[in-house]
């Protein structure tokens, strides 16, 4: 059985000319499918016959939505579980300019990173380019609404599920589809180079968020197992050829955790490390989870650092954390849920 998200519509196209169907029936199916209707007895314009061949050859692999959680800010996190029983999370944020989603690419992630949730029992699988595809089905049909844009920052490294990540690129943007735009689409990655230099030549126009949370390779290592293959000179130079191919702006994450990073050194060196790259950088106060002792810095510390960064002319933001009376932060929605049920 296949997963028709899964498909383009070429693909269907070739797949139902095999199964002796016409190959105009793809768009047809995949309009309602885009449109929400998650089963194939609903299309009431494909002949009975087809339905029929459809429902044993494919599925339409949605995942259930089996928890939602409101947040006062009306950030809705929700708890999706597909077929084999894996679970994953999604984040809708409303924004002045519209829906935002924030997806799942793995289920779990091996990147351990020190201060993330989703990393803490490793990976489980990958999700394929429907899967992720999906988790924007489910939440455009229960907000009754479109969803604009895309961040690729939920569990899991986008770049360590490099195929199913570009297939997912091309199905999310095609017009038959969601018809999303790659400019409306930001990729997070903890920076595995050779991914990057890859993407790059690809010319996409997506927004590239690099997880960079230390100045040097030393304070790098101590939170992120992934600075022991790159150094942050490679990191650099493969953002920078990203921005000369592509012409896009890079997004810095610097997740800022008390007396680790935080420091007025911190704040000078990192503007000194970025100087003159069409960057920006986008402080986080680090999300604080129960299975390690990182705690957030305190907001003057925050503004200080935010301030030095500024004066060295790097545009530079703070995150607003949203959603965070709702156990917000990746990974750790999915862990409670899970140990509630063992
Ligand atoms: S921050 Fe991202 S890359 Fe790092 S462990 Fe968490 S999900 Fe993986």
């Amino acid at each position: 059985m296949q997963n028709i998200l899964d498909l383009t519509l070429d693909e269907l196209k070739a797949k139902l000319v095999d199964l002796g169907e016409s190959s105009f029936r793809a768009k047809q199916i995949l309009d309602w499918v885009y449109k929400g209707v998650f089963d194939f007895s609903n299309m009431n314009n494909i002949p009975i016959k087809t339905r029929e061949t459809l429902k044993s050859n494919f599925y339409i692999g949605v995942p259930s939505l089996i928890h939602e959680y409101q947040s006062k800010d009306g950030t809705i996190k929700i708890l999706l579980q597909f077929g084999d029983g894996n679970i994953i999370e999604s984040v809708i944020m409303k924004y002045k300019h519209g829906y935002s989603i924030c997806v799942s690419t793995q289920v779990g992630c091996r990147m351990g990173c020190k201060f993330c949730a989703s990393t803490l029992e490793g990976i489980v699988r990958n999700l394929t380019a429907g899967e992720i595809l999906s988790q924007i089905l489910v939440a455009q049909k229960l907000i009754q609404n479109r969803i604009s844009n895309v961040v690729l920052m939920g569990s899991g490294e986008p770049l360590d599920n490099y195929d199913h990540v570009l297939k997912f690129l091309e199905l999310v943007n095609a017009e038959y589809g969601l018809n999303i735009s790659h400019r409306h689409i930001t990729l997070s990655t903890c920076g595995i180079v050779p991914k990057i230099l890859d993407l790059a030549n690809r010319k996409l126009q997506l927004t590239l968020a690099i997880s960079l949370h230390a100045y040097n390779d030393e304070k790098r290592k101590a939170i992120m197992p992934v600075a022991n293959k790159y150094s942050i000179n490679e990191l650099l130079e493969a953002c920078k050829y990203y921005v000369s191919v592509t012409g896009r702006r890079i997004t810095f994450e610097y997740a800022l955790v008390n007396g680790v990073n935080d420091s007025e050194e911190d704040a000078v060196a990192l503007a000194k490390l970025l100087r003159g790259m069409l960057c920006h950088i986008n402080l986080i106060p680090v999300n604080e989870i129960k299975e390690n002792d990182f705690k957030k810095s305190p907001e003057e510390r925050i503004s200080k650092f935010m301030n030095i960064i500024k004066k060295s002319g790097i545009e530079v933001t703070v995150r607003r954390e949203m959603g965070s009376d709702i156990n917000a932060a990746c990974g750790q929605l999915r862990r409670s849920y899970i140990k509630t049920q063992n």
